[in-house]
């Protein structure tokens, strides 16, 4: 696989230490609040580059903390911590708001088939192992203690990595106007790597440490947490671009300090969704969710494969409408799968591996996934039987995860009861656009007003227009429209 490399900004051949085997980490997200769809933007497509590689033969170690302590307002050491905000706004403990939203994130995070990560570890559960890093920094000389806190001294180093492409704005997410300079720091780009009471007297979580009763800061956590579960040397590091800087810039230099070797050559950035008015932030306070999507009426799935049609490396802009029109893209895919017969076989070998490689080489590329959902019209036109084209489109839906053949045969299986059930509506004709569940439905109506249940005729009535369909009775059917087309 070629993937762009955000620490030399150049695509390259994806390399391992290991030959087949990818220890892989993922910044997690902050339980202080539901993720918003667009933290969700970068976890669907880290789970299809995690997806990706697995169908390229590569054996996974996936990695994720869960950020519940250390995570301040300003993602450089200022403001309040996160959690503790969540905590005051929803009168809970900290420890209640860091449950709630953990099992929250993990909830949405099913409903769009991303897979949970092999090793998911809170921060709160890993102190010592904080407290043990922090230690040998200061053993070597790359930390030192100043008003309380304990502090990484950027001037050791021989290069502060930044990840120079990013765009201003982005490097600056987080950092609010108007926040005092920390004047304990030696230089201007030093950073927290243990609090101590001396900086939040109303902190909630506190531990034991050799420079007082504090907590860790947010970035200590990433390279901690990776060391124990993915051991000295990381393959892929992966986060949001708003994590560039300042978060993985301090990880690479605490790890590789207190290791003594480099750490990390590849990082995979996922740029960010954005709204008409800029980026979609949880600290902005109103944000979508998935929640808010499924309560619209939409399938969460329908995200993803909106999410799925552009490229990780490009801003993303969200609007209902090109979310509507995702959504009957995503609609009409199925559709068409469904109307393939899986007992047209048998599946032949060879086509499978032919498109096989036609996939490999689409998406190989930078993680291209647009050119991934291409691949699954290009299967339906394969001059092959269906089950076969079944069959391929099955194989690359273990990458793009849109659960494209199991709700396809879903459709299938209740078509036919429609269809089943229909025969009751002889001489009754349905003209619409052709969709043989909204085609069934209007035949329910009718059954429906035949059999004088009207609360129930105006039900369905209800909910195809819900639905955005348009029913018009003429003499011996009904024709159907959608009225509000994407
Ligand atoms: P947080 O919960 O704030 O720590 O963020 C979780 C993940 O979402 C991180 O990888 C962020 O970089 C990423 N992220 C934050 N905002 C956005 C956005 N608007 N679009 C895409 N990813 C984002
Ligand atoms: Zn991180």
């Amino acid at each position: 696989m070629y993937l762009y490399n955000s620490a030399t900004r150049k695509k390259e051949q994806f390399k391992t230490h290991t030959p087949g085997h990818v220890e892989m980490y993922t910044c997690g997200p902050t339980v202080y609040h539901f993720a918003h769809i667009g933290n969700l933007r970068s976890y669907i497509m880290e789970d299809v580059l995690e997806k990706y590689l697995r169908f390229e033969g590569y054996d996974v170690n996936r990695v994720m903390n869960i950020t519940d302590v250390g995570h301040l307002s300003g993602d450089s050491d200022e403001g309040e911590d996160k959690m503790l905000m969540g905590a005051r706004r929803e009168h809970k403990t900290v420890m209640e708001i860091a449950k709630f939203y953990t099992d929250a994130f993990f909830a949405d995070c099913e409903k769009l088939n991303i897979k949970t990560p092999d090793v998911v570890q809170p921060a709160t559960g890993l102190i010592p192992e904080f407290i043990e890093m922090v230690q040998g920094l200061m053993d070597k000389g790359y930390a030192y203690f100043a008003g309380g806190n304990v502090y990484f001294d950027t001037s050791k180093l021989q290069r502060y990595h930044v990840f120079f492409d990013h765009d201003e704005e982005d490097l600056h997410v987080g950092v609010r106007e108007g926040v005092e300079e920390d004047l304990n720091k030696r230089n201007k780009n030093d950073f927290v790597l243990w609090f101590t009471k001396s900086k939040f007297e109303d902190q909630a979580l506190k531990w034991d440490s050799p420079w007082g009763v504090g907590y860790p800061g947010w970035h200590i956590e990433c390279s901690a947490i990776s060391l124990k579960y993915n051991g000295e040397y990381l393959d892929l590091h992966c986060g949001g671009i708003d994590n560039a800087f300042p978060h993985h810039t301090n990880e690479i230099a605490q790890s590789e300090s207190y290791l003594g070797h480099p750490w990390c050559p590849q990082w995979f950035h996922v740029h960010h969704l954005n709204t008409g008015d800029g980026k979609m932030s949880k600290s902005k306070g109103e944000f979508l969710t998935v929640t808010l999507l499924e309560q619209k009426g939409y399938d969460p799935l329908a995200y993803r494969f909106f999410c799925l049609q552009s490229h990780y490396r490009k801003a993303l802009v969200f609007t209902w409408e090109n979310l509507d029109n995702a959504a009957l893209a995503y609609k009409k895919l199925i559709a068409r799968i469904a109307a393939l017969d899986p007992s047209d076989g048998p599946v032949d070998g060879e086509v499978l591996d032919e498109y096989r490689e036609k996939f490999i080489k689409a998406v190989g590329n930078d993680l291209n996934t647009s050119l991934g959902v291409t691949a699954v019209y290009d299967a339906l036109k394969a001059k092959t039987n269906d089950a076969t084209r079944l069959a391929v489109i099955g194989d690359y839906d273990r990458v793009l995860g849109l659960s494209l053949t199991e709700k396809a045969a879903a459709k299938r299986e209740a078509d036919a009861k429609a269809a089943a059930g229909a025969t009751s509506a002889q001489g009754f004709t349905v003209t619409g656009e052709g969709d043989p569940e909204i085609d069934a439905l209007v035949l329910q109506r009718a059954n429906a007003k035949r059999e004088k249940n009207f609360a129930e005729a105006d039900r369905i009535r209800d909910e195809l227009k819900l639905r955005g369909i348009e029913l018009t009775d003429v003499p011996g059917g009904t024709t159907w429209k959608f009225s509000k087309k994407g």
